[in-house]
């Protein structure tokens, strides 16, 4: 190992102080967008129902540790987690929980069958089977 030539340290004294600003900037960047996003969280958790006190802790606490992609990923978990609560906390005009079926004949009998979701398959009751 020979040790670094005058240049080199000058080149990483400079790259250090750059780094050192961007590293700065980016936590302040992260500390913005989380303050944002926090109060954007606050106010649409509640609008839905959700717990936001929850939620905000969980992106400081992601954010602390995980920097901007602990912050990203707690975001991203909110925003599918929100599909489910709705604001108003009721389900959404045209909302369904599984792909509603329509009334369907059983091709035997001919009698109404049930749409069984969890099968995804048609159940006869009057021929006991499933279409
Ligand atoms: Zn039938």
């Amino acid at each position: 190992m020979r040790p670094p030539s005058r240049s080199v340290v000058a080149v990483l004294q400079i790259v250090g102080t750059e780094l050192l600003v961007i590293l700065i900037g980016v936590c302040f960047a992260t500390l913005l967008a989380v303050i944002v996003a926090a109060l954007w969280l606050h106010g649409d958790a509640q609008s839905r129902g959700m717990d936001a006190t929850v939620w905000i802790v969980l992106l400081i606490l992601a954010s602390f540790f995980g920097g901007f992609i602990g912050f990203a990923i707690v975001v991203v978990v909110y925003l599918v987690v929100r599909g489910n609560h709705p604001v108003g906390g009721a389900m959404p005009y045209g909302y369904v929980p599984y792909p509603v079926a329509p009334q369907a004949a059983c091709p035997v009998c001919g009698g109404p069958m049930t749409w069984y979701p969890e099968y995804q398959r048609w159940y006869c009751p009057s021929c006991g089977q499933y279409r």
